[in-house]
């Protein structure tokens, strides 16, 4: 029997490629820099949207509660 030393892998979660998993790859489990910023964007984006728009409904829904 043979022990086969195949190299993890793992899929970069932006362009689905595989990436081996070393010390040498440095983005990991980006392939590459590019993808990792652009995992990032996205990820600070959706952050950003989603608070600011409730915020802006509980404001709207206090003033309604001032004028009553
Ligand atoms: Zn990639």
């Amino acid at each position: 029997m043979s022990t086969s030393k195949s190299p993890l892998t793992v899929k970069c979660p932006t362009c689905k490629c595989a990436v081996v998993w070393c010390s040498e790859s440095k983005f990991k489990p980006f392939c590459s820099d590019r993808c990792r910023l652009i995992d990032l964007g996205e990820w600070i984006m959706e952050e950003k949207r989603i608070p600011g728009e409730t915020l802006d409904l509980d404001i709207n829904e206090e003033d309604d509660f001032f004028y009553q």
